[in-house]
């Protein structure tokens, strides 16, 4: 059994390493964390370390540790929420003398003992399941984490990938450990002002295509005027769902810091993370996101996306919602 081999595998190696991808989200972090806390819990004696360049919103979730990865002997790293070893944030990979992926990704690279679940909810759903399906020990700040993974990455259990499943762990982390689901949704959930006057400004002002794709290109400019951060835009595209008019939708968002234009991309029937990953990006089928440099892919990447938004509508293919 997987969870077996992961569970002594784990239990073998005295230098642990977790990591996820870069530009973190709850659920890569949330993963990452309780995963960490867990095997600490469970082998006191080991020496576990999460890597990763941290994220002030994320921070309560747990500390990241700094990683001389030349000073650890026969280290294994576990990587969470990550199909490809591109994207992995923080670690060399070929230093490590054995890896253990946990994902809920369309399958990548392989990097050694797999576990991945496309049809899993989170990263942090498999983790729970892990933990509940062997001798890893858990406790209510632990359980706090999966539930805020779990939560975030189905956007409140309303995305598809949502299933019995999720609902069962999510019930059983709550119910096994008294959660206080109030001051869960309070961290997850609670946003400045700005961001609501933001949103109404992106609905008010967002193309939407007689083929139903929805899209903004959001300049510096506009995020200065309202206050918010180029990080803002990822932070509000999952409330962009079920709206009659928009069966698929985008905010390209550019980053000054970095130059770079950063794609949030969702759907609720098309399948976009093949047009995703032809710039510079990926995801799931309904949840994708790129990074682009010019102008022009931009434009190339709207039309692709509005394109498969009319081939769909052409096939009256079913809306994921209906
Ligand atoms: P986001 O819109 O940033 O919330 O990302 C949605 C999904 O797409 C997540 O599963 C991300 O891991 C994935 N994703 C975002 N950006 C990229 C990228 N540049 N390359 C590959 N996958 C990405």
């Amino acid at each position: 059994m997987k969870e077996k081999n992961i569970y002594k595998t784990i239990a073998k190696y005295q230098n642990i390493v977790i990591a996820r991808h870069i530009g973190p989200d709850p659920d890569a972090v949330a993963s990452q964390m309780a995963l960490k806390d867990s095997i600490k819990l469970t082998f006191p004696k080991k020496n576990v370390l999460a890597a990763g360049i941290g994220v002030a919103r994320f921070r309560y979730l747990g500390d990241l540790d700094k990683i001389d990865e030349s000073s650890l002997e026969k280290p294994l790293l576990i990587v969470l929420d990550v199909p490809n070893i591109s994207r992995i944030d923080g670690i060399t990979f070929n230093k490590y003398d054995k890896v253990i992926k946990i994902d809920h990704h369309p399958f990548e690279d392989k990097m050694g003992l797999e576990m991945v679940d496309e049809n899993a909810s989170s990263a942090s759903e498999i983790v729970a399941r892990l933990i509940y399906k062997t001798r890893l020990k858990m406790n209510k700040e632990i359980a706090s984490k999966l539930y805020i993974g779990i939560a975030s990455d189905s956007d409140r259990f309303l995305v598809p990938t949502t299933t019995g499943k999720t609902l069962e762990v999510a019930s059983k982390l709550i119910n096994d450990y008294k959660l206080d689901l109030n001051e869960i949704y309070t961290k997850l959930y609670e946003r400045p002002i700005t961001d609501i006057r933001f949103q109404s400004f992106l609905t008010l002002n967002m193309t939407i295509t007689e083929n139903g794709f929805g899209y903004m290109k959001i300049t510096s400019e506009m995020i200065k005027e309202y206050g918010v951060d180029p990080s803002t835009p990822s932070n509000l595209v999952n409330n962009f769902n079920y709206i009659k008019e928009i069966i698929a939708w985008a905010f390209i968002t550019y980053d000054e810091k970095q130059e770079i234009y950063k794609v949030n991309i969702r759907s609720r029937g098309p399948v976009i993370n093949e047009v995703a990953s032809k710039y510079n990006g990926g995801g799931h089928k309904y949840a994708s996101g790129a990074r682009i440099k010019n102008e022009d892919d931009i434009d190339k990447l709207i039309y692709e996306l509005d394109e498969i938004c009319k081939i769909f509508m052409e096939n009256k293919e079913t809306i994921l919602s209906e």
